[in-house]
């Protein structure tokens, strides 16, 4: 249920409100926008409830919430949230570019990679230091150097580091190092990951799984802001079909269907998505033409000696022109970069 405060409502008459939600067992959530606050009571709803809490001082009206997801949802938050973090900002008319290698492979590659990505505009780097592989046999990533690599591009560029954490445990060590978690696609759905990134007090990148539904996926960011952290981005990455000419499926329609129904932005990663360095220049600006708040791109000195992705990664110069493009684009649907 949203319990909807009347405008002007008084602070005492939230705080009352909040007690008497918590005072019948539901878990408040409280949403203080640019019109009127809300409370959302999350928990077993029972008709009796409902009623006893519109009855309360400063109360509008007490609405269910229809969509399984709770506080991700549009009817409990209508402003759009903005994740700010140094110079990435992403959400509303602001469209963050987070690009990189797939895998930090040593320090030059990646600061090369970093004052080249910065150079072109890029608002973020990204850069896997724990890498969740398909096969047991592949490159698994520097791990603790990988991080500290990153931290020296960030000292000396300043862009802010986006790195994947992939186990529960390692959430104190890579949030020690990263500003923005990322959660992969194959992780979408390891619930006490999701929970313990949610705590770590850094913004959240939560990749879609591969198989995952849309549905699925808002539940998913909704343990993140049940850990109490607001700031979560949701990344279509691709999903799999029938298909095989494309290493995934990129639904575009993901990004305006989630604005309808979710306050999160939505990031939208053209490198896996496509699997396929020509596709991404075009697949990046058609999803930024679909409203994406933001893109994930990988980048590599040198896509053919890549240790991971190469064949979707993008050069220096590539890079540059994808950004050209991008900023065309997205000039025509309101966003800045
Ligand atoms: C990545 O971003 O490098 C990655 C592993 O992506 P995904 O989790 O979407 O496969
Ligand atoms: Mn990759």
């Amino acid at each position: 249920m949203i319990v909807v405060m009347k405008q002007g409502a008084t602070k005492e008459q939230v705080e009352h409100m909040i007690r008497r939600v918590e005072e019948l067992g539901l878990k408040s959530h409280v949403i203080h926008g640019t019109e009127r606050t809300v409370i959302a009571a999350i928990g077993d709803k029972r008709d009796e409830d409902r009623q006893s809490l519109e009855s309360g001082p400063g109360v509008d009206e007490v609405v269910a919430i229809l969509a399984p997801y709770k506080v991700a949802s549009l009817e409990v938050k209508r402003e759009r949230t903005i994740v700010h973090c140094g110079s990435l900002s992403v959400g509303n008319c602001h469209l963050g570019v987070i690009a990189g290698p797939c895998s930090v492979e040593s320090e030059e590659q990646t600061l090369a990679t970093a004052r080249a990505v910065k150079a072109a505009g890029a608002t973020a780097l990204r850069g896997g230091a724990f890498k969740p592989r398909t096969s047991p046999y592949s490159f698994q990533g520097l791990k603790m150097d990988g991080l500290k690599i990153l931290a020296a591009a960030r000292a000396e560029t300043g862009l802010p580091i986006v790195t994947e954490v992939i186990a529960a445990g390692d959430v104190p060590l890579v949030a020690a190092y990263a500003d923005v978690l990322q959660i992969g696609a194959r992780n979408m759905q390891n619930y006490r990951l999701l929970e313990e990134a949610g705590a770590a007090g850094k913004p959240v990148l939560l990749k879609r799984g591969p198989s995952a539904t849309l549905d699925e996926l808002l539940l998913a960011a909704e343990y993140i802001l049940n850990a109490g952290n607001q700031n979560v981005m949701l990344c279509e990455r691709g999903i799999r079909t029938f298909e095989t000419h494309t290493r995934y499926t990129l639904p575009v329609a993901s990004v305006p269907y989630l604005h309808d129904r979710t306050h999160l932005p939505v990031v939208v990663d053209p490198s896996h998505g496509t699997g396929h360095t020509s596709l991404v220049p075009r697949t990046a600006a058609a999803a930024v033409a679909a409203g994406a708040d933001g893109l994930m791109l990988e980048v590599h000195p040198d896509p053919e000696t890549a240790l991971s992705d190469g064949y979707q990664s993008l050069t220096f110069r590539q890079f540059e022109e994808t950004m050209a493009l991008i900023h065309r684009v997205a000039e025509a649907v309101g966003k800045q970069v």
